[in-house]
């Protein structure tokens, strides 16, 4: 079976630099890790492939120096990686880097499942799987916690809803998304990380995906990011040092000042 992981460079601090006239995200490659579900998905490639036996390829949109988090995910049990990296991808909106992933998938020939985490942490749009599964065609199941059976035929997995779970079974090829589930993803083994140093990461560019740069980067994305800020907190804290009591009585004292009850 053939899996294909879609893995995301993501910013390894809390803080998100925008650039202040694009308002894309600054890219800075040594602080980058790879997005916290898409090692989830990695491990439940890994968990299907020694099931099933098959490829895993780790699949990114990103900078060049996005091959280093590519060989990470070798180090953790990818086979392979793609890397789709060049300027006409840039700024691109979750439209044009769905389009350009599909591109990615398609230059594979055949795909058994596509894995995807749920959403990424710093767009966070949860819309690349979605996309993803309208853009090639296939059947999809989000939020899925736990992968039950797979065949040459079928993907049953288990998904969470607003109500709970519930089991659902879809045809291959799919797109699933996930969700952490119960296990924390596997670390990378000392064999891993000698092997992820040689581990094949072929990179592509627009032309050789044959993208139409059109639907790509600024120029393909209908979504644009107009205005970005830091939200400032402007309250004050004091410590009143009272009991329960006292600290009840004021709150109601200090709300009734305020107009708020009678
Ligand atoms: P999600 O859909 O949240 O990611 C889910 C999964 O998709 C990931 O876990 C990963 O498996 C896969 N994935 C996502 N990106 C890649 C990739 N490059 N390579 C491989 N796998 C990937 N775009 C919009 O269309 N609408 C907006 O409103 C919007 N707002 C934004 C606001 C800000 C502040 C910023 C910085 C960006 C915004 N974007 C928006 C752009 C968006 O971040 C990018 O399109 C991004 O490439 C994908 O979106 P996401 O992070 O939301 O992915």
């Amino acid at each position: 079976m053939k899996f294909i992981v879609c893995v995301k460079q993501v910013p390894g601090s809390n803080e998100v630099r925008l650039d202040p006239e694009t308002h894309a995200i600054i890219r800075d490659a040594h602080a980058a890790v790879i997005n916290p579900l898409d090692y989830v998905a990695l491990d439940c490639a890994v968990k299907l492939k020694r099931r099933n036996g098959g490829e895993i390829i780790a699949l990114s949109m990103g900078i060049p120096a996005t091959e280093r988090l590519l060989r990470d995910a070798c180090a953790r049990g990818a086979d392979r990686a793609m890397l789709l990296t060049d300027r006409a991808f840039a700024g691109s909106d979750t439209l044009a880097t769905s389009y350009a992933l599909s591109l990615g998938i398609e230059k594979e020939g055949s795909c058994d499942l596509i894995l995807c985490g749920k959403n990424a942490i710093d767009g966070d749009t949860a819309q690349i799987g979605p996309e993803l599964a309208a853009t090639l065609g296939y059947n999809l199941i989000t939020d899925v916690t736990e992968v039950i059976d797979i065949d040459k035929k079928f993907i049953t997995a288990v998904k969470t809803t607003d109500s709970g779970s519930e089991t659902v079974k879809a045809a291959l090829p799919a797109v699933i998304t996930l969700l952490n589930g119960r296990e924390m993803p596997a670390l990378p083994t000392v064999s891993g990380v000698r092997y992820s140093l040689e581990a094949p990461v072929d990179k592509y560019t627009a032309a050789e995906l044959g993208a139409d740069t059109s639907r790509t980067g600024f120029a393909g994305s209908p979504t644009s990011v107009v205005k970005t800020f830091v939200s400032e907190n402007t309250r004050e804290c004091r410590d009143m040092g009272l009991d329960a009591a006292a600290a009840a009585a004021f709150l109601i004292d200090e709300i009734r000042k305020a107009g708020g009850a009678q």
